[in-house]
């Protein structure tokens, strides 16, 4: 050929576009999506624009490599329409895929930033799609379609970042965010002293306590207050500098999650202490007890990235993978509790001996990943069983299962607080879901009923977890220490008295609305 090209039965056709004489030639292996691309390049449109080819006679010519071949005089004429209806959905699903399957292949993929531009465009071409879904009303049928098409898109980008992680041998992202805030960033000089009037000491002791009332340094200098009045500085020989450098660490460690934040840590921390004073807790334990029960609450969601279990191991993420999908996020939690003591700055158990930090150790990890509400009904018939059986402070088993109960206890404790406290966490605990299914949405991924912003309500999300999860399991720890029917079981049943009359209310008004 002139240009010095050659081409293995290159095949040429004629285009008019708006009035003006182009070409395009393509290798006889070119594909109809290639041939559409150059029209669209011919025609200087973007590569997503509808192209429709006209002969002559002004017949509709199909795009495929074995359309007609044409000369000057018979050139076809080329249509360009922008996608703008939902029709174009398949197009763009078609271009995406194209788009995904060329990138997979390119070298650039090895970096870092690539991936991460080329999820960004995904995710934002994938919102676009579904939002014209929304507005179009699709068919069942293609809307299936669709969604395995973003499953398919996923699979892409999954193995793409798979594949990018193999060739750099990169750190897992969370792991890496650890890392850098593992040594906390302000030192304790700078997180100030604050004098605790007897009034906030006795306080902090009830579950009536205020815990809105405090920003970030003031619950620090509350968690630091808990350990000192306990004894269990004494009791562990803790040096109190390595106390407030743990706690700093530990907060730095916390997300600014709506939900599973550092207010929450101290909340459970809080009702840790608060049972401790009163179910009478020194009575039936010693202090090096108390402390593990305490810091075990402390570090109970360390590093909670504000997506539960379930989105990790169906988007398959880092944490999926290295914890095999069995409770990825409470393992999470306590390899960052531990990678905070394995700094000897941090280290507030660093006087005890190898053995008791082995204790430490066991009764931490067992302690956190009770918390994984998976476990709930295994864990509660288990120590429901004890109880029927008599319950036994000598067993140790027995002891362990109480344990796991309290914790339990505190970490979903919020309907046990003041009205006035529990309730803007509902709000909290709905914005953190609301964000979750909203991406498992985008990503194509399945979403729980009870996080679908449209179908929770306060009430509906409340009158179930008070009536099946908070009473049962309060109700099961209230037959041991008997003044909890009194300062938690009343509480929670006068919550859900709150949440049906809401409900109620709320139906009343949808009738009116009619
Ligand atoms: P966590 O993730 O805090 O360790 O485990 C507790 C889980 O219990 C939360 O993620 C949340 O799903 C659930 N939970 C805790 N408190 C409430 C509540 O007040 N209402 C509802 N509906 N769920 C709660
Ligand atoms: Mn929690």
């Amino acid at each position: 050929m002139g240009n010095g090209v050659s081409y293995d039965k290159a095949i040429t056709i004629h285009l008019s576009v708006n009035g003006s004489k182009q070409k395009i030639v393509y290798s006889r292996h070119c594909g109809s999506r290639d041939i559409h691309d150059l029209l669209t390049a011919a025609a200087g449109v973007s590569r997503w624009s509808k192209i429709i080819l006209r002969d002559i006679n002004g017949a509709l010519v199909s795009i495929s490599p074995t359309m007609p071949v044409n000369n000057e005089d018979t050139a076809y004429s080329v249509e360009s329409s922008t996608p703008e209806n939902g029709e174009a959905n398949d197009e763009i699903l078609q271009g995406v895929l194209s788009h995904v399957a060329e990138q997979v292949t390119k070298p650039l993929l090895s970096r870092a930033f690539r991936i991460n531009e080329m999820k960004e465009e995904m995710v934002s071409r994938l919102t676009a799609m579904e939002k014209k879904i929304e507005r179009e009303g699709m068919k069942t049928v293609e809307i299936g379609q669709c969604r395995k098409e973003l499953n398919y898109i996923r699979e892409e980008l999954f193995a793409a970042k798979s594949h990018h992680a193999r060739f750099c041998k990169c750190a897992a992202p969370i792991a890496d965010s650890v890392e850098n805030r593992i040594v906390s960033k302000r030192d304790v000089p700078k997180y100030s002293k604050y004098t605790l009037s007897n009034e906030t000491i006795e306080y902090l002791k009830k579950p009536t306590f205020d815990i809105w009332h405090w920003e970030s340094n003031e619950m620090l200098c509350l968690l630091e207050h808990m350990y000192h009045e306990l004894g269990l500085v004494e009791e562990y020989n803790m040096n109190p500098i390595t106390l407030k450098r743990f706690l700093l660490c530990v907060q730095e460690n916390y997300r600014n999650n709506p939900f599973h934040n550092f207010r929450h840590c101290f909340c459970v921390s809080q009702m840790m202490y608060g049972m401790i004073h009163l179910c009478g807790l020194q009575k039936i334990y010693n202090l090096f007890d108390l402390g593990i029960l305490l810091t075990a609450a402390v570090c109970h969601d360390l590093d909670h990235p504000g997506f539960n279990n379930t989105y990790q191991i169906n988007a398959r993420t880092e944490l999926a993978i290295r914890y095999n999908d069995v409770s990825p996020l409470e393992n999470h939690h306590c390899a960052v509790a531990f990678k905070i003591l394995s700094n000897p700055e941090c280290n507030i158990f660093a006087n005890v001996t190898s053995e008791q930090f082995r204790i430490i150790r066991q009764r931490i990890i067992m302690l956190i990943l009770a918390t994984d509400m998976a476990r709930h009904s295994e864990i509660l018939e288990k120590f429901k069983s004890q109880i029927k059986a008599g319950f036994n402070f000598k067993d140790t088993e027995h002891l362990t299962y109480l344990n796991m109960a309290v914790i339990k206890c505190c970490d979903i404790s919020n309907e046990v607080r003041p009205m006035e406290v529990s309730e803007p966490w509902v709000d909290c605990l709905l914005e953190e879901y609301f964000n979750q299914s909203d991406r498992e949405k985008m990503e194509g991924l399945p979403f729980a009923p009870f996080m679908d912003r449209d179908k929770v309500t306060k009430p509906s999300a409340q009158i179930g977890f008070i009536k099946f999860v908070l009473i049962p399991l309060f109700e099961s720890v209230a037959q041991i220490f008997d003044v909890l029917n009194d300062c938690m079981i009343v509480p929670l049943k006068a919550a859900l008295q709150k949440y049906e009359d809401m409900k109620d209310e709320e139906e009343a008004k949808m009738k009116r609305d009619k």
